[in-house]
């Protein structure tokens, strides 16, 4: 199957009754490739540094595994996630929710940038709120730490998603590395992306003790099979007449469109509404409360159209998306796999389409047809909507 689902069961991994409980009620039935081969490894207590496709549960390893290790000690935090945005703090943050549901002990905060620290101070100076996972951007995170608001001397889980974006840019690093120097030696450190260049490893690696590498190293391998890819060449000009034209012949659950930036997404989401399409749109120009409603409102489908800048292109797990339309193509070809895999989560079908409309945008293209061996062609005229 796309999913690369084994005939294992969760049953097999040994894992506290409770979670067990939990996943069933959240609908898993076999774990998927990557869970069957990470999860023992996590369980088992090593550092783990993987690298698996989009949208086959990299999440779920990180949080039944900290969770299964977890004996909550009242008001101390002992497992710590960082990732690169707030949406996606968010999304981690109420999937341990989900799975730790019949474990009533253990309390889940989400922190990040955008609203006032008075909110987060109240809630980790309250014995009776304070968590015992936290996840969260390395920026607020570290501002905490520094104020003496967390503390994270208890900590023995260290997480990162999407670890390469993270550890890429050096202002986030640093945050990340002040705030891994704040926690005890000895703690389990786990690490995922979809994406991990021979770069990055020896970076991410430098926070881990003899870990478990777990790596697609064939890069092809990261093509999602169920996905179909195509691109169209135009002008410029010629972007928003020919989406109006893919959005009305198309037939689609939930689409996302990327642009390359803020103003253009705020551009484009006026022009779709203007054009009666009931569009919405997410970026780094708005207000933090307004960007975590737009997001719920799209994950509950209330909205079926998204135009997003890239802080919607990576991790964000929305089950209805099965069209991603690249207005604008990304800068580089790790950030294309990334923006395509909102589509055809869990192995589910999908359709990507790309406009290109300079040389540069073609070399993009082309970078992205060497790197992953997957062949984009035009788009044609018709598409049987069973195929997506
Ligand atoms: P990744 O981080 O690898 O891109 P996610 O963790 O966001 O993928 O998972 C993608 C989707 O697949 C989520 O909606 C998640 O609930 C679902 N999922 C994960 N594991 C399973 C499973 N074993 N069975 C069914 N659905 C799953
Ligand atoms: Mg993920």
């Amino acid at each position: 199957s796309y999913a690369g689902v084994h005939s294992t069961s969760f049953r097999d991994f040994l894992m506290k009754p409770e979670l067990l409980r939990a996943i069933v009620d959240c609908g898993f039935e076999h774990p998927s490739e990557v869970q069957q081969e990470t999860i023992p490894a996590a369980i088992n207590g090593n550092d783990v540094l993987c690298q698996a496709k989009s949208g086959l549960g990299k999440t779920a390893v990180f949080v039944l595994a900290t969770l299964n290790k977890i004996t909550p000690v009242p008001s101390a935090v002992s497992a710590i996630v960082l990732c690169h945005t707030r949406e996606l703090a968010y999304q981690i943050k109420n999937e341990y929710t989900r799975f730790s549901k019949y474990l009533p002990d253990i309390k889940t905060e989400v922190f990040y940038g955008g609203v006032p620290m008075k909110h987060d101070q109240e809630i980790l100076s309250d014995k009776d709120k304070c968590p015992n996972i936290i996840v969260g951007t390395p920026g607020r995170i570290l501002a905490l730490v520094r104020d003496k608001i967390l503390r994270l001397s208890h900590v023995s889980s260290f997480v990162i998603d999407e670890c390469d974006k993270v550890l890429e840019a050096i202002d986030m690093r640093r945050d990340v590395q002040d705030i891994f120097k704040a926690t005890p030696h000895n703690k389990q450190v786990l690490m995922f992306s979809a994406t991990l260049s021979k770069e990055i490893r020896p970076v991410c690696k430098k926070f881990m003790q003899d870990p478990r590498e777990i790596y697609v190293d064939d890069e092809a391998k990261l093509t999602l099979h169920g996905l179909q890819q195509y691109f169209v060449t135009l002008p410029e000009a010629g972007k928003t007449r020919k989406l109006s034209d893919i959005l009305d012949s198309l037939e689609f659950n939930q689409v996302v469109i990327f642009v390359k930036s803020v103003k253009r997404a705020k551009l484009l989401n006026q022009v779709l509404n203007s054009c009666n399409f009931s569009s919405t749109c997410i970026h780094s120009g708005m207000q933090q409360e307004e960007r975590i409603e737009i997001y719920k409102q799209f994950k509950d489908f209330s909205k079926r159209i998204m135009v997003a800048t890239d802080i919607f292109g990576r991790g964000i797990d929305v089950e209805r998306v099965n069209i991603v339309i690249n207005y604008d193509i990304s800068s580089e070809a790790d950030q294309y796999l990334h923006r395509v895999g909102r589509a055809g989560r869990f192995g589910t079908k999908g359709l990507a389409i790309t406009f290109i409309a300079t040389d540069e945008d073609k070399k993009v293209l082309e970078s992205v047809q060497e790197r992953f061996e997957v062949s984009i062609t035009e788009l044609p005229a018709e598409i049987d909507p069973k195929t997506y």
